[in-house]
């Protein structure tokens, strides 16, 4: 991937009720995203990865347990499924840096006792690449005509239901759907209506 995690991922968020355990932002990054983890806090549905955009931000979130995950990126070519496979990375080293339960119980929980973390998302950051989460699939859409670079979330393709795996590519205007077997191979792609 061309881009620099580090710097292009705007805000990394880990939320227990309305209290940030950990926040990450990038260097660069001096806004503040309250209004979007307020969001990001409603929701009410465990493991299922959300996403939206909201001004120049695209966001993607999940809550686990009773713990809110999000990040933001205003680099819009970083695809839903890089995001998500942070998310999942990011959630995994977490709960295997601590005892989040029970630190959790104590009633008064500061939040510098994560703040640590930090060096570890950088790390983790920096490395994405070497991390093997993500494969790249090429998909030529007959709408643009042209070979588009589709990243798909290793873990999604390994712990689907069935296969292949439908993904849906909203670009410029328009969306495909590809079918992904469990190879990655692409069997298939189709243009799809879109309302909402
Ligand atoms: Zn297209």
């Amino acid at each position: 991937m061309k881009n620099n995690l580090v710097n292009d991922i705007s805000f990394l968020n880990i939320s227990y009720g309305k209290n940030t355990l950990f926040e990450y932002k990038s260097p660069n990054s001096y806004k503040n995203y309250s209004l979007d983890l307020k969001i990001v806090r409603k929701n009410k549905k465990n493991d299922i990865f959300f996403h939206i955009h909201r001004g120049n931000l695209k966001i993607v979130y999940l809550k686990q347990e009773n713990l809110f995950y999000s990040i933001g990126t205003e680099e819009l070519e970083i695809q839903f499924q890089v995001l998500e496979s942070i998310i999942e990375m990011i959630i995994e080293k977490f709960l295997e840096s601590y005892a989040v339960d029970a630190i959790l119980s104590y009633s008064d929980v500061s939040s510098s006792i994560f703040s640590q973390f930090r060096t570890k998302v950088v790390y983790l950051l920096a490395h994405f690449d070497t991390l093997d989460l993500v494969r790249s699939v090429a998909v030529i859409c007959k709408v643009c005509e042209k070979s588009l670079s589709l990243y798909v979330r290793k873990s999604l393709i390994a712990n689907a239901d069935s296969y292949p795996v439908p993904l849906v590519f909203t670009h410029e205007g328009h969306s495909i759907v590809c079918y992904i077997d469990k190879q990655f191979n692409v069997r298939g792609v189709e243009l799809v209506h879109i309302t909402g």
